[in-house]
């Protein structure tokens, strides 16, 4: 369902990525490590149309995110284009940036109903059914600030779930949050990831999490994929030295 083929992407003279390849299936949960700056990220950025790749195409469902084919040959893609296809896409980030002035429902309700002209009444079912599958049913009325950080990243989680996504991209959702309130968090991301067919893609420094989560790990290191496999085979039997001093840090 998603596709990465000979993907580089540069800031000015530093090259990030190096010529990518990636296939990720439908139902796929794949999840992204690597050392700082290895542009995990970006990866998961340029799916989300924030960045856009130097060179190289990707592919959302068979048809070009950053393209668009007119007469045959591909073009850089119109803002129209663009749109369309980040509708497939839903993402949480590091910071949860929910509306601060807005109750939780509302945060929820909000997207349903602007951008996909969802009746209010059906947004609201929706989001409740939401809000209950991340456990904050209580909290509906609430504004974020009323909240911990690990229930403001559940919000964040419904809000985007609700939009019905095809891939789901997660980036380090735990980073900013405090040790106490990170496995919540990754349980309800379990919780998805298990009970779903949703295609997932994941960056995240937690090992344990990756392992129990992923159809497969992919370890990146200075823009290049240096190894992929199942969690116990990239996670427990590395073959290469560079992964391997890259998990040690983590035992
Ligand atoms: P981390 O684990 O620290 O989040 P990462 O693997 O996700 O790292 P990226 O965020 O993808 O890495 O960034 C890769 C490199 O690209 C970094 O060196 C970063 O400084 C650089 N970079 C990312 N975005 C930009 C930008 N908009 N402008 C300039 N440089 C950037």
């Amino acid at each position: 369902v998603v596709r990465y083929r000979d993907i580089r992407k540069s800031f000015g003279d530093f090259e990030v990525l190096k010529g990518l390849d990636l296939d990720v299936k439908q139902g796929e949960k794949i999840t992204i490590i690597g050392p700082s700056g290895s542009g995990k990220t970006t990866i998961i950025r340029m799916l989300m149309t924030l960045e856009e790749p130097t060179s190289g195409v990707i592919e959302v469902d068979g048809e070009p995110l950053w393209h668009q084919e007119v007469k045959g040959e591909l073009v850089p893609a119109g803002e129209k284009h663009l749109r369309k296809v980040r509708g497939k896409i839903g993402m949480v980030f590091q910071q949860y940036n929910l509306f601060p002035h807005m109750t939780i429902l509302k945060n929820v309700t909000e997207a349903p109903v602007h951008v996909l002209g969802m009746s209010k009444k059906e947004a609201k079912e929706k989001a409740l059914a939401m809000l209950e599958k991340v456990g904050l049913k209580d909290h509906v009325h609430k504004y974020p600030i009323q909240l911990s950080g690990g229930q403001q990243q559940r919000v964040a989680i419904a809000r985007a779930l609700v939009m019905e996504p095809k891939v789901m991209l997660f980036d380090e959702v735990t980073s900013a949050l405090d040790p106490e309130l990170v496995g919540e968090v990754l349980g309800v991301i379990k919780d998805i990831a298990h009970t779903t067919n949703m295609t997932m893609i994941l960056v995240t420094h937690e090992m344990d999490f990756a392992r129990e989560i992923s159809d497969r790990v992919v370890f990146i290191d200075k823009g290049k994929i240096v190894e992929q496999g199942r969690p116990e085979q990239v996670l427990e039997n590395p073959k290469t030295e560079r992964l391997n001093s890259f998990l040690r840090r983590f035992r």
